[in-house]
C-alpha cells in the first residue's frame, strides 16, 4: 500500500510532467491534429521517467501495489490533465485487469513485471461490432490446436471495436469464445494474421488513440490462455468492475471539476451588468453550485468504495462501481456542459478548453459500462435485496441514516433516511404492481437508489470530515461546514427526486400511489437557497462575507 506522502508526490510528479509536456496549448493542437501523443503517453509509463503505472502494479511484481484508494486519486488527477492521455494510462491498467486477477502466477510474473520494469502498454480487447453491453454476443473465436489429445495451441479468428490503445499497444489482452466458453488471451504485437485498424475520427478524447482489432488465424501458445482454463472470461472480467469502474468513476470527477475550476475563476473576472458573474446568484446557482454537490456526492461514494475495497470487503463491490461510475460520469458530464454556458461564447471556442472537456467527458458515460447498463446493473442488485428483507432493505439503511442524524443533525443524514424510506416505499409499490416487468421502470429505479445511496455517503462524509476521521489521502476541497451544507442539498435533490420521479413512473405505469407525504417531503427543501448560498461562497472564498440579497439584487 501506498503510504500518504508517496502518493502526494505522486501527485505532484504528474502535474509538473504535465505542465511541462501536456500544456493547454499543446494539449489543443492535438486535439484539433487528432493525434496520439504516443512519446508521452511512453514517458508516463516509462520506469524511467514518470512511471505512473508502477503505482497500480503490485509490490511483488516491481510495483508500488497502490490500492482502490490510491487509483481513485491518480485518475482524478490524470483526468483533470486530459482524458485522453488518461484512458491510454488506464488501458494498461485494464489490459493487465483480466491478468491480475486471473493469470496463473507465471503470467502475472511475466506480464505484470513486463508493464514494470519495461512500461509495456496494453490493451483491452472485449468489445466487438455485434457485442458491446451485451459480451455474450462474442462472437471471436479461439480455437483448440490439438496434437493427439493435448492442446498446443489456439486459433484466434474475429474481430474488436473501439479498443483503446488499439493502434499503439504492445500486448493484447483479448475475450474469445473456447470449446470451454469465453477466454482471456494474450496476443502480442506484431504477431501473424492480427492487425490493427486506423485511428478512430471521434467525438472527444481525441488524444486517446481508439481502433479496430482484427485476427486472422493468429496462433498463440496455450500459456496465453489467462489462468489456463477456459471459460473463465466473463467471471473474470466481471471480478474487477468495482474496481475498474472506479477508476472511470474518478475520470468523471477530474474532468467535471477541471471544467468548473476553470469556470469559477472566470466568473470572478467576467464583469456583466457592473459586477463579476460569480456575485450572481442565478448564475452561481444554476451553472456552478449544483454541479459541485452533484460531483462531490459521486465523490463520497467512490471513496466509500475504495476504502472497502482496500479493506477487503466481500465480493466485487460491482453494484458499488456501478453508483460510483454512474453518479460521477453523468455528474461530470453534467458540470463540464454547464462550463460551456458558465464561459459564454469563450466557452464555446477551443481556446477555453472548456468545450474540449465537454466532448472527452462525455466517454465516460459510454465505456466500461453505459450509464444505461449501469442503471440495471444497480438495480437488479437492489431489487433483490428489496425482496429478500421483505421491503426492509432501504427503510434498514434509513434507520441508520436516523442514528447518524440523532448524533449529528446537520448533515443531512435526516433527508436522506427521508430518500430511503420513500424509495423504500416506491419499490414495494413497484413489487405490488409488478412494475419492473417494464424496463423502464427497473432502470430509472438505479437512478434513484444511486441517488439515494449517494446521499448517505455524502451524510457519512460530512461527518467524518467534522470528526477528523476522513483518511488522509481523502480530498480536503471543503472545510465540514460546508462540506455539511453540501450534504443537506444533495439529500434534498434526492429525497425530492425519488418522491416526484418515483411516484409519476409508478403511477404511469399503472401501479398504486405509493404512500408518501409530499407536504412533509417539500418542507425537507427549506432553507435550500440559504445552504446554496454558504457553497457558493465557500467556493469563492467569501465565507463570513455572505452577500446580502439587497446585494444580489442590485448586481442582477
Ligand atoms: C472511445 C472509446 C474507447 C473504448 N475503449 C474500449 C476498450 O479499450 N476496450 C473495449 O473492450 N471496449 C472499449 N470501448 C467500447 C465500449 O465499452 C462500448 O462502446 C460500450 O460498452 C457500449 O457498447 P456499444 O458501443 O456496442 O453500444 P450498445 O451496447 O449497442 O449500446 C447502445 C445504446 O443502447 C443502450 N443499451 C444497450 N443494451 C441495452 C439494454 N439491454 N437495455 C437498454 N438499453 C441498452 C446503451 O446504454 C447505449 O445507450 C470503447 C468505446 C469508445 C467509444
Amino acid at each position: 500500500m501506498i503510504t500518504p506522502k508517496t502518493l502526494k508526490l505522486s501527485i505532484k510528479s504528474l502535474r509538473e510532467f504535465a505542465k511541462k509536456r501536456l500544456p493547454d496549448e499543446e494539449l489543443i493542437a492535438l486535439d484539433e491534429r487528432d493525434e496520439c501523443p504516443l512519446e508521452t503517453v511512453r514517458q508516463m509509463c516509462s520506469p524511467d521517467k514518470l512511471g505512473i503505472q508502477l503505482l497500480f502494479i503490485p509490490e511483488e511484481y516491481g510495483g508500488f501495489g497502490g490500492g482502490a484508494f490510491d487509483v481513485y486519486c491518480v485518475c482524478e488527477e490524470m483526468a483533470r490533465i486530459d482524458l485522453g492521455v488518461a484512458t491510454a494510462v488506464l488501458a494498461t491498467f485494464l489490459g493487465s485487469d483480466p491478468i491480475t486477477v486471473g493469470a496463473t502466477p507465471g503470467q502475472k510474473k511475466l506480464w505484470l513485471s513486463r508493464i514494470a520494469d519495461e512500461g509495456i502498454l496494453f490493451a483491452y480487447g472485449a468489445t466487438e461490432p455485434d457485442a458491446g453491453s451485451d459480451l455474450g454476443a462474442l462472437q471471436t473465436t479461439a480455437d483448440r490446436v490439438m496434437d493427439g489429445d493435448r492442446i498446443v495451441g489456439y486459433r484466434i479468428n474475429g474481430s474488436k471495436q473501439w479498443i483503446s490503445n488499439g493502434g499503439i499497444a504492445d500486448a493484447y489482452t483479448v475475450l474469445a469464445n473456447t470449446p470451454g466458453g469465453p477466454s482471456w488471451f494474450v496476443v502480442e504485437r506484431g504477431a501473424s494474421g492480427f492487425a490493427q485498424g486506423k485511428p478512430e475520427n471521434k467525438h472527444g478524447i481525441r488524444l486517446s488513440n481508439t481502433a479496430a482489432l482484427s485476427f486472422t488465424d493468429v496462433l498463440v501458445d496455450p500459456d496465453r490462455l489467462i489462468g489456463g482454463v477456459e471459460g473463465q472470461g466473463l467471471l473474470q472480467a466481471q471480478a474487477v468492475f468495482g474496481y475498474t469502474r472506479l477508476m472511470v468513476a474518478a475520470f468523471g470527477l477530474g474532468a467535471g471539476w477541471s471544467a468548473l475550476d476553470r469556470a469559477i475563476p472566470y466568473s470572478t473576472k467576467r464583469i456583466q451588468a457592473g459586477a463579476p458573474l460569480s456575485e450572481k446568484q442565478g448564475y452561481t446557482h444554476k451553472l456552478i453550485v449544483p454541479h459541485v454537490v452533484r460531483l462531490e456526492a459521486a465523490r463520497a461514494y467512490i471513496e466509500e468504495t475504495a476504502e472497502r475495497i482496500d479493506s477487503g470487503a466481500e465480493g466485487s463491490l460491482n453494484t458499488e462501481g456501478a453508483i460510483a461510475k454512474y453518479m460521477a460520469t453523468e455528474a461530470g458530464n453534467a458540470a463540464a456542459e454547464a462550463g460551456i454556458q458558465a464561459l459564454g461564447g469563450y466557452g464555446y471556442t477551443h481556446e477555453y478548453m472548456v468545450e474540449k472537456i465537454s466532448r472527452d467527458v462525455r466517454i465516460t458515460c459510454i465505456y466500461e459500462g453505459t450509464s444505461e447498463i449501469m442503471e440495471m446493473t444497480i438495480s437488479r442488485d437492489r431489487w433483490q435485496l428489496h425482496l429478500k428483507t421483505r421491503g426492509e432493505y432501504y427503510h434498514d439503511r434509513a434507520r441508520e441514516m436516523e442514528t447518524l442524524h440523532a448524533k449529528h443533525p446537520n448533515v443531512g443524514a435526516g433527508l436522506a433516511a427521508a430518500a430511503m424510506h420513500t424509495l423504500a416505499g416506491v419499490m414495494e409499490s413497484a413489487r405490488t404492481g409488478r412494475l419492473t416487468r417494464h424496463q423502464h421502470i427497473l432502470l430509472r429505479l438505479g437512478e434513484w437508489m444511486a441517488y439515494a445511496e449517494c446521499a448517505g455517503a455524502l451524510a457519512r462524509r460530512a461527518v467524518r470530515i467534522a470528526e477528523g476521521k476522513l483518511p488522509e489521502k481523502a480530498n480536503r476541497r471543503f472545510d465540514a461546514a460546508s462540506l455539511a451544507a453540501v450534504a443537506r442539498i444533495f439529500a434534498r435533490e434526492a429525497a425530492l427526486r425519488v418522491a416526484q420521479e418515483g411516484s409519476r413512473w409508478v403511477i404511469g405505469a399503472g401501479g398504486k400511489m405509493p404512500p408518501l407525504d409530499f407536504t412533509a417531503l417539500y418542507a425537507t427543501q427549506a432553507d435550500l437557497l440559504a445552504d446554496m448560498d454558504s457553497v457558493a461562497d465557500a467556493l469563492y472564498g467569501r465565507v463570513g462575507q455572505a452577500l446580502s440579497p439587497a446585494h444580489q439584487l442590485a448586481h442582477a
